[in-house]
C-alpha cells in the first residue's frame, strides 16, 4: 500500500536573512524519510502556474485539471456532505448581514457554528420554478447550496462581491437559456431566503443578523471516473477541510472523519496518525491532508509555520510500514508573499523499490539536489504504483 501526504502550502522561499520554514523546523522524521528516499521538486499544474488547493489536488491525484475540474462549489458541496447528480449547480455559501440592499458584514458577525446550524434549518429545501434549491450549513458562517433541476447553467455571476458595499443581483455569464434561467432562479431564491432569515427568532435577537445567503463558485458536477478504475487502488482520505474530503469524493474515495481533525491550526494531530495506521490495513492507497502550514503562510507568520512542520513531524513520525510513503505540498505558499505562488515544492519518496540518492533533509534547496529531479502533479501517482511494483508496462 501506498501514502501520500499533502501539507498544504508547504513549499517557500527565503526571505528577510531567514531560511525557509523547512528549512529552519527541527523534523528529524521527515529528514530521516528523506534518508531512506530521494527528493525532488514538483511542479503540480506545469511550470511557473500557481496552483488553487482545488486544481493542485485534483492533478496530484492523477486528474486533468483542465478537463475533469467541475469548479469549486461542486467539490465544496461533495465536502460537506451532499450527494451531487450530474447537471446540478453547486455554489459554496456564506451567511451574511444584508441591510437596506446593502451587505454590511460577508460573514454575519462571525456567527458561530451552533446559532447558524439552527438558523439555517429555515432554508434547508427551496423549490423554485421546479427547481430544487439545496442548503447545507457547515462551519461557523460557511455552507454550500446545489441547484437541481432541468436545462440549468453555471455560467453565472457570483451574488458574494467578495467585500461589502452593495448586493448584486446574479446574471448571465453567457447568453443561452440556462444560464439566464440560473441567474433568475438564484435571484428569486436570494430574495426568499432573506425573507425567511429576517423573520427568524435568533436573527430578532443578533445585532448581526445572518439574514442572507452569499453564493460564490458556482460549477456543475459531473461524474468522473473513480480513482480505483483509473489506477487499480482503493483510496481512503482523512483531511479536516471541506475542500479536500469533497476532492476525494469526487473521484470515488472513500473519506474517513476524523473527531478532532478540523483541517485549522488546533488540528489533533495524533488523532490523524491513528487513522492513517488503521487506513493503511483495509485501503491500497490513503491520502492524508494538513492544511495549517498554508493558513500560516496566508497570514505571513514564519515562525507559526516552522512551529507547525515541528508539530507535524513529531505528532505523525511518518514511520508507518508502507511500500511507498509520498510527502508533498499542493503548491507553494511563500509566507513573505501571503499567496500562493509558481515555484516548485519539494517532494520526498521513500520505500523500498525508490533508488536512493544522498541527500539528508526535506527542504527546497536541498530537494534541487535530488533524484527524482522535476516532476510535475500528474506524474506522482504513477511513480507510486511503480514504486510498489504495480505499474503496468505501456505498449507490449
Ligand atoms: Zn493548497
Ligand atoms: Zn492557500
Amino acid at each position: 500500500m501506498a501514502l501520500l501526504v499533502i501539507l498544504d502550502g508547504v513549499g517557500d522561499i527565503r526571505a528577510r536573512g531567514k531560511g525557509t520554514p523547512l528549512e529552519e523546523a527541527k523534523k528529524p522524521n521527515l529528514d530521516g524519510l528523506v534518508e531512506n528516499g530521494a527528493v525532488g521538486l514538483m511542479s503540480t499544474l506545469g511550470r511557473g502556474l500557481a496552483p488553487g488547493s482545488d486544481t493542485g489536488h485534483l492533478a496530484i491525484l492523477g486528474y486533468d485539471w483542465k478537463n475533469e475540474y467541475p469548479g469549486r462549489g461542486p467539490l465544496e458541496a461533495l465536502g460537506v456532505g451532499m450527494e451531487l447528480k450530474e447537471g446540478d449547480v453547486a455554489f459554496r455559501a456564506n451567511f451574511a448581514t444584508v441591510i437596506k440592499n446593502q451587505i454590511v458584514d460577508r460573514r454575519a458577525g462571525r456567527i458561530e457554528t451552533e446559532e447558524a446550524k439552527k438558523i439555517a434549518k429555515a432554508v434547508e429545501k427551496i423549490k423554485i420554478d421546479g427547481v430544487e434549491i439545496l442548503f447545507k450549513h457547515s462551519t461557523e458562517h460557511r455552507g454550500a447550496v446545489v441547484l437541481r433541476g432541468k436545462g440549468l447553467s453555471a455560467k453565472i455571476k457570483d451574488t458574494d462581491p467578495h467585500k461589502i458595499g452593495e448586493l448584486h443581483a446574479c446574471e448571465p455569464l453567457e447568453k443561452t437559456k440556462e444560464a439566464k434561467k440560473t441567474a433568475e432562479v438564484v435571484n428569486k431564491w436570494t430574495k426568499k431566503v432573506m425573507e425567511i432569515l429576517s423573520q427568524h427568532e435568533i436573527n430578532k435577537k443578533r445585532k448581526l443578523p445572518a439574514n442572507a445567503l452569499l453564493l460564490r463558485g458556482a460549477g456543475m458536477h459531473k461524474n468522473v471516473e473513480s480513482f480505483e478504475k483509473r489506477f487499480g487502488m482503493k483510496g481512503a482520505c482523512i483531511a479536516g477541510g471541506a475542500l479536500y474530503k469533497g476532492v476525494a469524493k469526487y473521484i470515488g474515495m472513500d473519506v474517513i472523519n476524523v473527531k478532532g481533525a478540523t483541517g485549522d491550526r488546533n488540528t489533533d494531530l495524533e488523532a490523524k496518525r491513528r487513522a492513517v495506521e488503521n487506513a493503511l490495513k483495509k485501503y491500497d492507497f490513503v491520502f492524508l491532508h494538513i492544511k495549517a502550514t498554508d493558513s500560516f503562510s496566508h497570514d505571513g507568520d514564519f515562525e507559526g509555520k516552522k512551529g507547525f512542520i515541528e508539530k507535524i513531524d513529531s505528532a505523525i513520525r511518518f514511520d508507518f510500514e508502507t511500500d511507498v510513503i509520498v510527502v508533498t505540498g499542493d503548491h507553494s505558499t511563500p509566507w513573505s508573499l501571503k499567496r500562493h505562488s509558481g515555484h516548485e515544492v519539494p517532494i520526498i519518496f521513500s520505500g523500498e523499490l525508490v533508488r536512493k540518492d544522498d541527500v539528508k533533509r526535506f527542504d527546497e534547496y536541498s530537494a534541487m539536489r535530488g533524484g527524482i529531479g522535476h516532476i510535475k502533479g500528474k506524474d506522482i501517482i504513477n511513480m507510486i504504483k511503480n514504486y510498489m511494483g504495480k505499474n503496468e508496462v505501456v505498449g507490449s
